[in-house]
């Protein structure tokens, strides 16, 4: 079994979908690995310490790999390179795109595209949306501190006290659990909100206070969060509107699956915030929880800073590729046989779930019909 890693393409990309130790664990289970030179580089992998842990190093091209493996969608060139039945496994972008995604599809690879991982205990190993949004999570509180004309913790001095900062967390999945703990540890005071009910004990374990409009439960069975109904969008947008004021900080994490991120922070709500308030919307590659923010800008309005970086998790790549990698890792081990040849068993939950290419079709039930 031949597995490749390449070098990302896309622009600003730094995360690498191996790392030493899972090129370790492949080698071992009688893979043959091959890295794209240069591949670790912006997450401070160098080739030598894949090499060290058994990859072969390719100055050009792959040579007809079983599995490559990567971060995001691979490039035009790669896809072209591979031979009908190779298997692809990476954040290929699933809801975006359909173009790119029969591009994969036209390969003839058989192509998973990890985002789709059900929601299952047995998944959470493999789940690369947790593993890299819980990075983000983090990130946007830092990100937050950085932009903040203030500091985040009180602090009583000789010459006056500085008050805590404020800061809400809209959303309270991965991403939004590690940055209220981030904000929390940073000293701030700390508020929280979410559609699914089932938040407000976990908010209130992480020592914040939780927001909850009189609405209904949004939960799904999977875990998810589902569109709210028009009455029940009202009502959380006048109680946002009331908390926000008072905020100087405001991450926004809200996503529905297969849908544009809802809308959370009107332009007028973000005009009630006062100067200097800091606004990081890390839903801005799904359209964005605040109509203002611009992917990768950061946009000034009225005194108010709207952060929309993109890809958060991939400015921690020393800490996200080697996750990444492991999520990666897990799921081959599902293919991989104890002769070391691999088998694709599609009654396998987690395999049928992720799976959206096949024998030159996209065959994930999500595509059906829709075009
Ligand atoms: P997500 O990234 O899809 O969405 C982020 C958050 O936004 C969610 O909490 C969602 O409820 C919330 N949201 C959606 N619309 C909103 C609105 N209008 N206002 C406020 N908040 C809104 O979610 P996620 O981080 O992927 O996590 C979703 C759930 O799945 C969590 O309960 C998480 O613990 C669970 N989970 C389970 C597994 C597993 O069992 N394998 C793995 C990861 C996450």
């Amino acid at each position: 079994m031949k597995i490749a890693i390449p070098t990302e393409t896309q622009v600003g990309e730094r995360r690498v979908a191996a790392s030493p130790d899972t090129v370790k664990s492949y080698v071992k289970k009688g893979a043959e690995v091959w890295v794209q030179a240069g591949a670790g580089k912006g997450s401070s992998i160098p080739d030598e310490a894949f090499a060290a842990a058994g990859a072969k190093i390719a100055q050009n091209d792959f040579d007809d790999p079983d599995v490559v493996l990567s971060v995001r969608r691979p490039s035009a060139e790669l896809l072209k390179s591979l031979r009908p039945g190779a298997i692809l496994m990476g954040g290929l972008e699933p809801y975006g795109d359909r173009q790119g995604l029969e591009a994969i599809a036209s390969s003839g690879v058989v192509a998973f595209a990890m985002e789709l991982m059900p929601r299952i205990t047995r998944a959470q190993a493999m789940d690369i949306l947790s593993s890299q949004a819980n990075l983000a999570g983090y990130k946007a509180v830092i990100d937050a501190a950085h932009h903040f004309t203030r500091a985040f913790p009180m602090m009583m001095t000789a010459a006056g006290t500085v008050p805590a900062a404020k800061v809400f967390i809209m959303g309270v999945g991965v991403a939004g659990l590690q940055a209220i703990a981030t904000a929390r540890r940073l000293g701030a005071i700390v508020s929280a909100t979410d559609v699914r009910r089932a938040t407000e004990e976990q908010v209130k374990s992480l020592g914040a206070k939780f927001v909850y409009a009189d609405i209904a439960d949004a939960a799904t069975s999977g875990g998810y969060a589902k569109e709210l109904s028009a009455e029940d969008k009202a009502k959380q947008a006048a109680l946002v509107a009331e908390h926000v004021k008072g905020q100087d900080v405001v991450i926004t994490t809200a996503l529905i699956p297969g849908r544009p991120a809802p809308v959370l922070i009107t332009p007028d709500m973000v005009e009630s915030m006062k100067p200097g308030s800091i606004i990081v919307d890390l839903a801005v590659e799904r359209g964005g929880n605040c109509p203002l923010s611009r992917p990768d800008e950061i946009v000034e309005h009225k005194g108010v800073k709207i952060v929309g970086t993109v890809n958060l998790a991939g400015r921690l790549a020393g800490n996200a590729s080697p996750l990444f990698a492991k999520n990666l890792a897990n799921f081959l081990d599902l293919m991989i046989q104890k002769d070391g040849t691999l088998k694709v068993d599609e009654a396998d939950e987690c395999i049928k779930g992720t799976m959206i290419a096949r024998d030159g079709a996209l065959v994930h039930p999500m595509f059906q019909g829709a075009r």
